[in-house]
């Protein structure tokens, strides 16, 4: 396995008495694609949120190229390159294709006025910048065509392509994806898995929550079963689904 990129250590987060994340230790490395999975209630989402700055963990370590980001705000995650992917589509259906790209991101969350203002201002200043960005990325996720027409419009797969090239504007270093075959037709899933696949050649690092065990066989070099917000088998995903331990967790029995 290449050099650890992202490494997390004991990550706890309580929901009240629920332990989201409860010590959660592992690595993602630099330019692989690592699967983060695991049964319902498992704490990936949670996973994917204290890393990206939308959840505050309680205990642990997060360390990002180095240095120690644990805890920071959404923004300077983002900053620092490191972004995840939201479904977006549904709440801004009334927006073109092009529009839903160009929106400023969503990793304002956790800001201060001030800062959010400010970092609006410098992003409505770069819209130039940005919308020439936005052509090239609708063009390589093949929605130019569709750049004018409302975002709602889009198939499950074709909002999935969209959420991964907002995120790409962000040009980071390595993208967290949620989901990205959930609704998605066998097309469009092929595109998804080239277009990861691409971003991989590139430099890229993701990490990606899923349920669609075949995806995750396909585009996950190392993968990650989390079981009650702990990591419980880390290991290729051959290694991973052939464990007993967790066939256990997913049939309830761990
Ligand atoms: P799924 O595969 O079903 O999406 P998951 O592995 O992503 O599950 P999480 O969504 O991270 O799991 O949830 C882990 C646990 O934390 C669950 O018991 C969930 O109910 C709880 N939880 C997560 N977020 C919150 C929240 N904001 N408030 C209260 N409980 C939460």
């Amino acid at each position: 396995m290449s050099a650890a990129f992202l490494e997390v250590e004991g990550l706890t987060k309580h929901y009240g008495g629920v332990a989201a994340l409860d010590g959660c230790t592992l690595s993602l490395a630099k330019g692989e694609v690592t699967g983060l999975i695991g049964p319902n209630g498992a704490g990936k989402t949670t996973l994917l949120n204290a890393l990206t700055g939308l959840a505050k963990p309680d205990a642990g370590r997060v360390t990002f190229d180095g240095a120690d980001v644990t805890g920071l705000p959404a923004h300077r995650m983002a900053a620092r390159g490191v972004v995840r992917s939201f479904q977006i589509v549904r709440e801004l259906a009334s927006l073109t294709v092009f529009e839903t790209l160009l929106l400023a991101p969503p990793h304002q969350i956790g800001e201060t006025l001030t800062g959010a203002m400010a970092r609006r201002r410098r992003w409505w200043a770069q819209e130039h910048a940005n919308a020439g960005k936005a052509r090239t990325l609708l063009e390589r996720i093949g929605l130019w065509r569709l750049a004018d027409q409302p975002s709602a419009r889009l198939s499950g797969g074709q909002k999935k392509l969209l959420e991964v090239a907002r995120a790409l504007l962000l040009e980071p270093k390595l993208i967290l994806l949620d989901e990205p075959g959930a609704g998605v037709s066998p097309p469009l899933r092929e595109e998804i898995i080239a277009l990861v696949r691409e971003l991989k050649g590139e430099g890229l690092s993701f990490g990606i929550v899923e349920h669609d065990m075949h995806l995750v066989g396909e585009i996950c070099d190392h993968v990650h079963v989390l079981a009650e917000g702990r990591t419980l088998v880390s290991g290729t995903f051959a290694e991973a689904t052939a464990d007993p331990r967790v066939v256990d967790a997913y049939l309830g029995l761990a």
